[in-house]
C-alpha cells in the first residue's frame, strides 16, 4: 500500500484479453495482453465451518486495461499420490494426515512438507523430514 499498489479485493479474473490484428497476422503486437476481464465477488453464506466463500455477483463483469499480468496463485498437494494410494488418509484440502512423528494412516509410510501442510516453507519441510527420519530410524531399530 505504501508503494501505491491498488488492491482490488473480491475481484476475480475471468479472462485475459490479447491483441489480435485480423488484417495482419504478422502484426508484432498480436498476442500481447491488452486487458483483463474480471467479475466482482461478494461473500456468500457461511459454510459448515463458518467460512464465507466468495461468490460472483451476476452481471458485474468489467475490463481492466492492463499490459502485463503476473499470476500469483495458491498451491495445493498433487492429487496423484492420494488418488493412487489405498488407505492414505487426507484432509479436505488434499493434505496427507500424519501423526506428530509424520506417520501416515498407512503402516510404515511417513510424510512431511507441503504434501502434509499445504504450501509452507523449506524450513518446515526440512523439519518434518528430520522428525520423520528419526521416527523411521526408531521403527526400524525396534524390529
Ligand atoms: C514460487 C514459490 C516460491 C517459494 N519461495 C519460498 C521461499 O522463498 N522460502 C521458503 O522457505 N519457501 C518457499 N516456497 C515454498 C517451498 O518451495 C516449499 O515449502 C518446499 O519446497 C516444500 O518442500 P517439500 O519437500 O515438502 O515439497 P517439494 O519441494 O514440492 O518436493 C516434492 C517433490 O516430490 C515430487 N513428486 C510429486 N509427486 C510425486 C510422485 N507421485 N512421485 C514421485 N515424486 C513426486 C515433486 O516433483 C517434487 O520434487 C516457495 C514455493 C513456491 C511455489
Amino acid at each position: 500500500m505504501e508503494e501505491g499498489i491498488d488492491f482490488r479485493l473480491l475481484n476475480n479474473p475471468v479472462e485475459i484479453l490479447g491483441y489480435r490484428n485480423p488484417d495482419d497476422p504478422r502484426d508484432p503486437k498480436n498476442g500481447f495482453v491488452t486487458g483483463m476481464r474480471c467479475i466482482r465477488m461478494e461473500l456468500g453464506e457461511p459454510d459448515a465451518k463458518g467460512r464465507r466463500r466468495p461468490v460472483p455477483i451476476r452481471d458485474s463483469e468489467f475490463t481492466l486495461d492492463v499490459d502485463t499480468v503476473i499470476m500469483a496463485i495458491g498451491t495445493s498437494p498433487n492429487p496423484l499420490i492420494k488418488d493412487t494410494t489405498e488407505g492414505l488418509a487426507v484432509n479436505s484440502h488434499g493434505g496427507i494426515i500424519v501423526t506428530e512423528d509424520g506417520l501416515t494412516s498407512r503402516k510404515n509410510v511417513w510424510a512431511g512438507g507441503d504434501a502434509v501442510t499445504g504450501a509452507a516453507t523449506v524450513i518446515s519441510a526440512m523439519g518434518a523430514g528430520k522428525v520423520a527420519a528419526k521416527a523411521i530410524d526408531e521403527a526400524l531399530s525396534a524390529k
